[in-house]
């Protein structure tokens, strides 16, 4: 079936340009262009170090990190607890990011840091 390439319309065989745009019809749309990923807050220098339960840890992770040197970002919010037939699940959403080159040394700081809550 031809397809009109900027309307998106599917005409019959044989009809060779597009009544309503003049576009020259092709027998495929072109693949749509795959969308972004969402990410509401993205920079490439950027990766997500961990998810904590709660704000307080993101601080407290980003204090020791800082000490270490190393710049972080907290993004996202506290939890939302919610409840379920059995128990009550925290969920959270708060990741420390770090710059991509410090991620290891990040990684041992958390580490660390994580083990004695
Ligand atoms: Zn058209």
């Amino acid at each position: 079936m031809p397809f009109c390439p900027s309307c998106r319309y599917e005409y019959k065989p044989g009809v060779w340009k597009c009544p309503d745009c003049g576009a020259q019809l092709v027998d495929k749309l072109p693949e749509e262009a795959p969308k972004p990923e969402q990410e509401e807050w993205s920079n490439p220098d950027f990766v997500p170090l961990r998810n904590l339960p709660s704000r307080l840890y993101a601080e407290m992770l980003r204090e020791a990190l800082e000490a270490m040197g190393i710049i972080s970002m907290i993004k996202g919010d506290e939890g939302i607890a919610f409840r379920t037939m059995t128990s009550h699940i925290p969920v959270s959403n708060v990741t420390v990011w770090v710059p991509r080159k410090d991620v290891e040394k990040a990684q041992q700081v958390a580490d660390q840091m994580l083990d004695h809550i």
